[in-house]
Parts: structure tokens; C-alpha cells; sequence
């Protein structure tokens, strides 16, 4: 072990409830969408910033989305950077938002009061996505504070709106500003397993439609003078079902390994029994292995829908709420490598890249043509009343940032 790499391990296990102190600083404060009821980030972006520039982080620049239906019309997007030896750059890429906490009854305290328990932190977004945030920026602390200089200089970002689909996030900041670069090292730690052996390399195609499917309302004792729109729905319903059937093949590296197509929320039609419902609303979600455009799926939708039309005698309507498809990044990208030698090295286990239904901000990286690997060590009680996270996730998760932070150069050089 070189010495380098010893201070700053030193480093970053004496600082142990400074991390647990920054999950109860975050944890207070609610950082959830405006479609969910919530005033989006600002806040809690403030008080990270504050932190931050506390802890001697000097360079943090701000990439504001516009947003009016938030107090400060902002949806803040953050880089905290520290020089390294190279301009290529490492980004450890967190997202601030939260998800509400949901039914507050079946939560054992305040979802927003970080209690402990034993080696567990509780609380709403402490796994979703604080434990990144927390890690990254020890992370980087640890060189800052161990006057070590990076081989490549450390970006970390903390972005908004990853909830409900990233479009004040990630998209917002791949259409308006030129951050990153091919060449640099990109990690996203919001999925992973367990022991942390699965590093994510590649996401389904994701494709969320909407379905007004329109008929005509009529007492129900004479269907045959009206046209039933949620019998022509449920019917529509079934036929995109069956295009796993078109899309049947299957890739190993995904779990589940074939595409998905999956009617999910259904809007209420008729209050009463006794009507035959004149419009009827659903959605479907879709999950596509990345062998399928998005092209051959909406050919498949609009085919179904049609022949839909015609049996039925109903008008149908094709909204499509989310269209995202991303190649997979390789398993040999040099950020993919170098994750697994610093897992290996701070959790001794050897990984294996993965594919995942979906979805992280690593899918409109990569589909702008930057690798990005997404990895974390986790427990999977995202969204789940009693969200915790590990406290020795933390710690490990940090030293694996600091690892690939510390490149192979400098590592050899002691
Ligand atoms: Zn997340």
C-alpha cells in the first residue's frame, strides 16, 4: 500500500460522523419536484453549496434551469471542481432531488429527521441520492485535505429533477452547456447491488406512452347505441402487451433479459355502473433492449392501435411522455475499468457489468456519446418508507471515488 493512498484512507475514516452529520443536514431539508407537490431544490442546493465552500471547496459554479413554477424560478444544478494533474476530468454525478415520503404512517419517525440506528441512517433520500453525494464529496475532500493533487481533476455534480425525469437536470444541462468530454472518467452512483459486485454499463430503451382511446358514452342497458371506449382500451391494452412477441429476443446482461410493455396507470372514466364509458385513458411502460429503436416500436404502436380502430370504431391518440435510447457503454471503457479495480481493491470483490430496466442519467450521457458507468454499493430501499443507508457504504463507496480520483499514475508513483 503506498503512502499516498494510506493518508488518505486515514483521512477519510476519522471523518466517519462528519458524514453521518452531512446525511442529517440533507436529510432536513425536502427537495422534491414540483409535479410532486414539492418546490424543487434551491434550498437544499444552498445549503449543500454552503457546506461545500465551509470545507474549503472554492470552485462551485451554478447551471441554473429556468423553472417558474418553483420559489426563485431556479432549478440548480451544481460542479464543485478541484484541479488535478490532468485536465480530463473524473465526475462523481449525484442527484439533490427527493421523492415525498409517501405514506407517512408506515414510516417509523420523521422522514425528515435522520435517525440512527446502529450502523443504519434513516430517512427519506438518504440512499436516493445522498449517499452519493455525501461519498463523492468526501471523496474529493479527502485530497483537499490530505494536500494530495489528483491525476485527473476531480467534478463533482449535483443535479436536479432526476425524479421525474431529469429534464431540469441532466437533459437541461446536455442541451445548454459543454461539461464534459470524451476522455473523461463519468460515474453515476444511483444503482447497484448489494455486495457491489454489478457495475451498470448499459439501460433498456425506455418509452412511456400515454392512450386516449375515444368512443361514445351511452346507458349501459344499449351498448349498441354508443361505442365502449374502455372495452376498446382494455382491447388495445392486451395488443401492446403482445409486442413482446414482435421484440422477443433476449440479452443475458439485462435481469429481467427480454423487453418489457407494460399497461400500468389507468385514469378513472365513469362514476356510476349503469354508463358505458365514452373515453377511456391509459398508459403503457416499455423497457426495450437496446437492440430495438424506438422507431420499430412506435411502427408496432400505431399498427396495433389501428387495427384497434378498426374493430372497435373508436378514435385512439398516441402520447408519448418519455422516449429515451442510449447505447450500452463498453465493458472495457476506461471509466468501467478502473471502477473495478477500485472496488476490488476497497470491498475485495471482482464485478461484472450489468444491464438494468432503467433509468439513470447515464442513459443521456451516453446516448451524447459518453461513457458513464453507474455503480454504488446499496440496499435498495429507494422510495420505501424507512429509506436507510449503511453507514460503512458510505465509507467504502468514498474510497472507492478516492481510488479512481487518485489515478494509476499517482498510485505507482510512491
Ligand atoms: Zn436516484
Amino acid at each position: 500500500m503506498t503512502t499516498t493512498w494510506k493518508n488518505i484512507e486515514t483521512w477519510i475514516d476519522a471523518h466517519v460522523e462528519q458524514m453521518v452529520e452531512l446525511q442529517r443536514l440533507l436529510t432536513a431539508i425536502p427537495a422534491i419536484a414540483p409535479e410532486s407537490g414539492g418546490d424543487g431544490e434551491a434550498k437544499k442546493c444552498r445549503a449543500l453549496k454552503k457546506w461545500l465552500a465551509k470545507a474549503g471547496i472554492k470552485d462551485i459554479v451554478h447551471y441554473d434551469a429556468p423553472d417558474s413554477r418553483v420559489r426563485g424560478g431556479v432549478r440548480p444544478n451544481l460542479v464543485a471542481t478541484i484541479p488535478g494533474r490532468k485536465k480530463d476530468a473524473v465526475w462523481i454525478i449525484a442527484h439533490t432531488d427527493v421523492v415525498p415520503e409517501g405514506e407517512r404512517k408506515l414510516w417509523t419517525g420523521d422522514p425528515w429527521k435522520l435517525r440512527r440506528d446502529g450502523s443504519k441512517l434513516i430517512g427519506r433520500g438518504v440512499e436516493d441520492n445522498q449517499q452519493a453525494i455525501v461519498s463523492g464529496a468526501f471523496a474529493a475532500l479527502s485530497f483537499l485535505k490530505t494536500h494530495t493533487v489528483p491525476e485527473r481533476t476531480i467534478k463533482l455534480l449535483f443535479a436536479a429533477d432526476e425524479e421525474v425525469g431529469s429534464a431540469m437536470g441532466m437533459h437541461y444541462l446536455l442541451e445548454h452547456h459543454n461539461l464534459f468530454s470524451r476522455d473523461d472518467l463519468i460515474v453515476v452512483p444511483d444503482s447497484g447491488v448489494e455486495d457491489g459486485r454489478a457495475i451498470e454499463v448499459a439501460e433498456k430503451n425506455m418509452f412511456w406512452f400515454k392512450f386516449t382511446v375515444k368512443g361514445k358514452q351511452t346507458h349501459a342497458s344499449h351498448p349498441d347505441q354508443g361505442v365502449n371506449a374502455f372495452l376498446a382500451g382494455s382491447a388495445l391494452a392486451l395488443v401492446l402487451h403482445g409486442m413482446r412477441n414482435v421484440f422477443h429476443q433476449r440479452d443475458k446482461l439485462f435481469s429481467p433479459p427480454w423487453s418489457t410493455f407494460e399497461p400500468t396507470k389507468k385514469e378513472a372514466n365513469v362514476p356510476n355502473v349503469n354508463t358505458i364509458p365514452g373515453e377511456d385513458v391509459f398508459y403503457l411502460d416499455c423497457r426495450i433492449l437496446p437492440r430495438y429503436s424506438l422507431d420499430q416500436v412506435r411502427d408496432q404502436v400505431a399498427r396495433r392501435a389501428a387495427q384497434i380502430e378498426a374493430q372497435y370504431g373508436v378514435r385512439i391518440t398516441a402520447e408519448e411522455l418519455q422516449a429515451n435510447e442510449s447505447p450500452p457503454t463498453k465493458a472495457e471503457a476506461p471509466v468501467v475499468r478502473a471502477l473495478a479495480d477500485a472496488v476490488k481493491r476497497v470491498y475485495g470483490v471482482n464485478t461484472k457489468p450489468v444491464g438494468i430496466g432503467g433509468g439513470t442519467v447515464a442513459a443521456p450521457l451516453r446516448a451524447k456519446g459518453y461513457d458513464a458507468a453507474v455503480w454504488c454499493r446499496i440496499k435498495h430501499c429507494a422510495h420505501q418508507p424507512d429509506e436507510y443507508c449503511l453507514v460503512e457504504n458510505l465509507v467504502g463507496d468514498t474510497k472507492v471515488f478516492a481510488r479512481i480520483m487518485l489515478g494509476q499514475e499517482n498510485a505507482k508513483m510512491d
